[in-house]
């Protein structure tokens, strides 16, 4: 439903249920509970992809042109250290990005992990999709494929990023056994080294009400060589059915990938739970699992975060984390803003 039929076509009389709220604040209300499309929502770091995007949608593109063209921006911004040029890098000082993209009309996904030396891996998860009979390709031969399809090769590893990297070399624990070392209650630094998840993911229903998503990292910092995550997983670090909705995530990849949980959230819609409530029974789910001494800390809470961000068909929308606060963005056409996620734990001191 286009906006302007949703306002029609609204069952709930304006200005009759929240007398005391303007009448930006009643419109906004009644769009956040009953829907209203086209949308495009996004992690944190999204709020240019969003507005980008949509911009893209009301003037008839497909959500999947769309949301690219969102993260994109992202992608190519050496400011930000957690997707593409700029991110961080693996422990041997390489930049490896990893990305995958659905598309709801044609159920079709690509994706690529762990690729080098290309600055918008969703950009090639797209050509995976469109220019090959596969899903997913890796390492050299998601290089050599990008390649043969004209992308040409950069340093991704800016100063800035090759910086923190030295001083994580230099402060690393000589201990370290390959598990995440603890965070600071933002779950952000270690012994002032900016160590840290971060990811983009994008999700938009289009004009014709056609979902489609996108989801694009440099993954894990200081992660082992040839180490995946969640982002390129199609079920994990996003799903989308384009007759329920979709579902794409941030935060601790490992997690996710033994829950597949945006395949999880998007089932739960399909049976009728909301976003907002989908996303938070897939971050109780993946608590339920997290069993081992370095993911549950001695008071019982998980040593590490993860997010999830939803839409469903009808243009109803929600985020999820286990700790917050927490916001991501959101364009429902009428504005481009932060939204606040749910959580279930306050980050403690
Ligand atoms: N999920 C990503 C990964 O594990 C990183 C993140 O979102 O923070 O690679």
């Amino acid at each position: 439903m286009i906006r302007r039929s949703f306002l029609k076509t609204s069952a709930f009389g304006i200005g009759s249920t929240f007398v005391f709220k303007s009448h930006s604040a009643i419109l906004e209300n009644e769009i956040i509970q009953n829907g209203s499309t086209p949308l495009v929502i996004s992690s944190y770091n999204g709020i240019r992809a969003t507005e980008k995007a949509m911009e893209m949608i009301n003037k008839g593109a497909d959500a999947l042109d769309a949301v690219i063209a969102g993260v994109n921006i992202v992608e190519e911004d050496p400011e930000d250290m957690t997707v593409g040029f700029g991110g961080l890098p693996n422990e041997d000082g390489v930049v490896e990005l990893d990305s995958c993209c659905m598309h709801g009309p044609t159920h079709n996904a690509g994706a690529v992990g762990a690729l080098q030396n290309i600055k918008t891996p969703s950009k090639v998860a797209r050509l995976v999709m469109e220019r090959s009979d596969h899903v997913l390709l890796v390492g050299k031969g998601a290089l050599r494929f990008a390649k043969a399809h004209g992308f040409k090769e950069t340093n991704l590893l800016t100063e800035r990023a090759r910086e923190q990297w030295l001083k994580w070399k230099e402060t690393r624990d000589p201990d370290d056994n390959w598990f995440p070392p603890e965070i600071d209650n933002k779950g952000k630094a270690y012994k002032g080294v900016n160590y840290t998840y971060g990811t983009i993911t994008c999700l938009g229903i289009d004009l014709k009400g056609n979902i489609s998503g996108v989801t694009t990292t440099s993954g894990l910092s200081y992660k082992i060589a040839g180490r995946i995550g969640d982002s390129p997983i199609i079920g994990a670090g996003l799903y989308v059915d384009n007759e329920v909705g979709a579902c794409g995530s941030t935060g601790r990849g490992e997690e996710n990938l033994k829950n597949l949980t945006s395949f999880l959230i998007v089932e739960l819609m399909r049976n009728g739970m909301s976003p907002k409530d989908a996303c938070m029974e897939g971050i109780k789910r993946v608590i339920s699992h997290a069993k081992t001494k370095e993911l549950i800390k001695e008071n019982g809470r998980p040593a590490f975060n993860i997010r999830y961000y939803a839409l469903n068909k009808q243009g109803q929308f929600g985020s999820a984390s286990i700790y917050g606060p927490a916001e991501f963005s959101v364009n429902d056409g009428n504005e481009n803003k932060f939204h606040p996620s749910d959580y279930l734990y306050e980050w403690e001191d």
